[in-house]
């Protein structure tokens, strides 16, 4: 038996795997007569010689052109615009972490329905209206703000609009406001947590919170196991771009197996980065999303460069949903030495394994006299940093033979004293490639 109870949105969330399919199609061919309103998708559409009638099942989708990153920026400010500017809301642009920013624009529908997905999202993983909610990420043209800002108003939650930094500020509305809920970078998660370190103050005794939402950076089991037990709570994965409204388009339910992506408001590929062709469910390729429920800018088929997989089976919550697996990174942050292609999050997992590694680091690559070299900056607990120096050295060597056994080179580790590595305000730095400088 399903429990409704348990569902924000019952009919959208619990419904079988066929009316789910109906509802795509359905929704799929609005969305294709919607974008024709766009002089791009004309443009595009009529050069592929495609018409919405043209649409018989979801899989048709693949005789779609595809949409690009870079698609968005030479359309930049209002070539995707499917309405009239007076129907529109509000703007977003995305964080321009790989280049120059995009527009994305919302309609009161879109505003609407993205605060449902976000209060679907919530609920599920059982925030309930009593509940306190600290929104620790920046608001304004960053979507994690004001995206789970009205995902929780809408929830009925008491929502604190706290933004990102002012760590002691924050604190202290955490004790004061006894906040259960709270949504964060996983970056910040984890300054926070030297930060409540510093100040003598133990989360688990002196602070209310039960459960967090970190997303908007790739992260590592790991990062999430230790947040878990610094602050007793538990995380969930939240996933979610600009193009696509911003978070709420996958999340991860209490059996943390995966983020379920909400079927009935995008239609879900993985391809081949390389060939473009769909990879069997379970393989790793680029996730490609098409807008199903959007008014204002609907996309089709977007390249969204982000490497993950499909879950196969069913998750035991009863959610019709497909589950992602964790985010693996961008095609783009990966990066190649002494010919190994690496993710920086393979980096971090090693790293985070090792009880004397502190919460930051960064890795930085360099070319001396036509040689590459892989430098690993870590940032070590304060408890180890007074210790002797011959300690450090095994340290320092666990590092660098940990790390050979994931990434089969041994990059040159560089012990930091805490705090000692600079931070950035938003998503982190991960990697300083100084060959491209
Ligand atoms: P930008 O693309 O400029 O960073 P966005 O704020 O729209 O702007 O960021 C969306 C991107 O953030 C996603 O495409 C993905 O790469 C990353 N991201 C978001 N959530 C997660 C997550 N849970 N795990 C890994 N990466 C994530
Ligand atoms: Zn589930």
């Amino acid at each position: 038996m399903k429990r409704t109870d348990v569902f924000w949105d019952a009919p959208a969330e619990a419904l079988d795997r066929e009316r789910l399919r109906a509802l795509q199609l359905h929704r799929l061919r609005s969305t294709l007569e919607r974008v024709l309103c766009s002089p791009f998708y004309q443009a595009r559409l009529g050069e592929a010689g495609i018409s919405p009638g043209d649409i018989r099942s979801p899989e048709d989708i693949r005789k779609l052109p595809l949409t690009t990153k870079q698609d968005l920026r030479n359309q930049y400010p209002y070539g995707l615009l499917c309405t009239t500017k007076d129907k529109l809301v509000r703007l977003h642009v995305s964080s321009g972490t790989t280049g120059q920013a995009t527009a994305v624009f919302y309609s009161r529908h879109d505003v609407d329905h993205w605060a449902d997905l976000l209060a679907r999202c919530m609920y599920m993983t059982g925030a309930r209206p009593g509940d306190t909610f600290q929104n620790l990420t920046g608001y304004g043209l960053f979507t994690g703000g004001l995206g789970f800002h009205y995902g929780a108003e809408r929830l009925g939650l008491l929502t604190i609009p706290s933004g990102a930094g002012n760590s002691r500020r924050q604190i202290q509305l955490m004790r004061d406001f006894s906040t259960t809920v709270m949504h964060i970078i996983p970056s910040y998660a984890l300054r926070l947590m030297d930060i409540m370190t510093e100040m003598g103050l133990d989360p688990r005794k002196e602070l209310s919170l039960r459960i967090a939402y970190l997303g908007a950076e790739p992260y590592s089991e790991e990062v999430r196991r230790r947040v878990e037990e610094f602050y007793g709570i538990d995380v969930y994965n939240s996933y979610g771009l600009s193009e696509m409204n911003g978070p709420g388009v996958a999340f991860e339910c209490p059996w943390k197996t995966g983020m379920h992506i909400w079927e009935d408001a995008y239609w879900v590929e993985v391809l081949d980065p390389e060939t473009l062709a769909p990879v069997p469910e379970g393989t790793l390729g680029e996730l490609v999303l098409t807008t199903l429920n959007r008014d204002a800018m609907p996309i089709l088929r977007y390249r969204t460069k982000d490497l993950t997989r499909l879950l196969p089976g069913e998750c035991p919550c009863g959610r019709a949903h497909v589950r992602l697996d964790r985010i693996q990174g961008r095609s783009d942050d990966m990066f190649i030495i002494k010919g190994v292609n690496i993710f920086p999050v393979q980096v971090e997992q090693v790293l985070m394994n090792i009880a004397e590694v502190g919460n930051n680091y960064v890795i930085i690559l360099r070319r001396e006299n036509n040689v590459d070299e892989m430098i690993v900056k870590v940032e070590v607990t304060d408890r180890i940093f007074v210790e002797d120096m011959r300690h450090l050295q095994r340290v320092q060597k666990k590092i660098a033979h940990d790390l050979k056994g994931e990434l089969l080179l041994t990059p040159r580790i560089e012990l930091v004293e805490p705090n000692g590595l600079p931070r950035s305000e938003g998503k982190a730095v991960r990697l300083v490639d100084e060959r491209k400088i």
